[in-house]
């Protein structure tokens, strides 16, 4: 049994789930000139928030279409073994995405009130004729961040000051900055790319299943 106080924050796209969102919506549902407002944002001329509505908002689905579409999100199967192990420990668990609260909801609703996980995000409404938008939290909000609508980083570093251990999860770059403040990673993709180029410590991370062998070593040894 460990001493320390353990946190969990996990982005959700690309992380808990196979595959982004909004490149599932471009592949399915749109074209690759869809795509456009990600590559502005990448090259840096809008924010995170505007080039996912931006994309988003090209959805022509009607409201049953897009549900069920949701409903085909690939979640990693180990991410709820790891959430029986937290629940298990009294781990919290945080759920923070710069994507929203509409898709995560519909698809994992039912388990994030199962476990009590918390779920930091931007919200967002959908009408078939001007598709998904997102809405970032009130600039007052403390976890608030321009680019992203969330800050990632706000979080870790409350929870850091709240004397938690915390172990943070990404592939992304709204993922970079929470990592830096982190005191494990468990980075894939691009944001594993980004960290070994700032020399961020990272765990190996193929799926879920590799926190839980992390955590086990905190609880089970002995
Ligand atoms: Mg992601």
């Amino acid at each position: 049994m460990t001493d320390k106080k353990i946190a969990l924050i996990s982005d959700f796209d690309g992380t808990i789930t196979k595959e982004d969102f909004f490149n599932m919506a471009v592949d399915k549902l749109l074209s690759p000139e869809a795509l456009k407002p990600w590559h502005d944002y990448v090259s840096g001329k809008i924010t995170h928030i505007d080039a996912l509505t931006g994309i988003f908002s090209q959805i022509r689905l009607s409201q049953d279409e897009l549900d069920k579409f949701i409903d085909t999100i690939h979640i990693d199967k180990h991410f709820y073994d790891v959430m029986d192990f937290c629940a298990k420990h009294k781990i919290p668990v945080y759920i923070c995405s710069a994507g929203t609260k509409y898709y995560i909801e519909k698809k994992i609703g039912g388990e994030i009130k199962k476990y009590g996980i918390k779920l930091v995000s931007n919200d967002a409404v959908y009408s078939p004729e001007k598709g998904l938008r997102l809405i970032s939290p009130d600039k007052n909000d403390p976890f608030y961040d321009e680019n992203t609508g969330i800050s990632k980083e706000a979080l870790v570093e409350k929870l850091n000051k709240e004397g938690y251990f915390t172990v943070y999860a990404g592939d992304g770059r709204p993922d970079l900055l929470p990592s830096k403040k982190a005191k494990t990673v468990f980075a894939k993709s691009i944001l594993l790319d980004m960290c070994r180029k700032e020399n961020i410590k990272t765990e190996k991370f193929e799926n879920f299943k590799d926190i839980l062998n992390y955590l086990r070593r905190f609880y089970d040894a002995g």
